[in-house]
């Protein structure tokens, strides 16, 4: 039975490594474009940015990657309240969901909307009170806006591309009991997002999103803590 097996074995050896020398070079040369995009990695790739829609560069890409996995860490199995931004933070300080724990800018103002204190704690025990309250927070443009997308107009541009692939991750992956818009750069997409249908509440600060990027954050942290307790489930 044994002799069989080995016999079976042999058949299977392509004939061409019975018959043919190895080849001591390779049979296809490295295209010049190959080389390059090899050897010089931090050089612009001229393809879009699955997570905003701009061209971008590898550190970019990885940039995004990184902050795809620190706020998958923390998503609840079953989102409660999901709170929607235009486009993530310029400052790695400010994303939520960075483990440095420093807490500025709109994560400082969000946790101060839904209590969460900093004080004393560990990046990861903040984290942790956030997702086990049912929070979890998204942007349109999962980066920040590069230079040149940063006026109006491009990102306005910027986020209606996004908003097909936004609604289907919010339809059949997060599902969210409601919905919070915390950036006052999303009232320029408002009617588009609101023909979007997505399956639950939006709670809006008098019919527009809540303006935590805008010049008064603390009004908009008052009005944006009062809707959410006002319309807890
Ligand atoms: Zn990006």
């Amino acid at each position: 039975m044994y002799v069989g097996c080995h016999r079976a074995r042999r058949r299977r050896r392509p004939l061409q490594s019975l018959s043919k020398p190895r080849l001591s070079k390779p049979r296809f040369a490295v295209s010049p474009r190959f080389h390059y995009i090899q050897n010089e990695m931090t050089s612009p790739i001229d393809l879009p940015c699955d997570g905003c829609g701009q061209f971008a560069s590898t550190e970019h890409i990885a940039r995004r990657l990184q902050r795809l996995e620190w706020a998958t860490r923390y998503r609840p199995v079953h989102v409660h309240t999901l709170f929607l931004g235009s486009a993530s933070p310029q400052k790695q300080e400010e994303f939520l969901y960075s483990p440095n724990g420093e807490f500025q800018g709109e994560a400082a103002a969000l946790l101060e909307v839904v209590g969460v204190s900093t004080a004393g704690k560990k990046a990861e025990a903040v984290h942790a009170e956030f997702q086990r309250a049912g929070f979890f927070l998204t942007h349109i443009l999962e980066c920040p806006a590069e230079n040149e997308s940063s006026a109006t107009m491009a990102l306005s541009l910027l986020m209606e591309q996004r908003l097909t692939a936004v609604a289907v991750r919010i339809r059949r992956s997060l599902k969210p009991k409601r919905m919070v818009l915390i950036s006052r750069t999303l009232e320029i997409i408002l009617r588009k997002f609101v023909a979007l249908q997505l399956g639950c509440p939006l709670v809006l600060d008098d019919g527009k999103p809540f303006a935590l990027d805008g010049p008064d954050t603390q009004k908009a942290v008052a009005n944006l803590r009062g809707a959410v307790s006002a319309s807890a489930v």
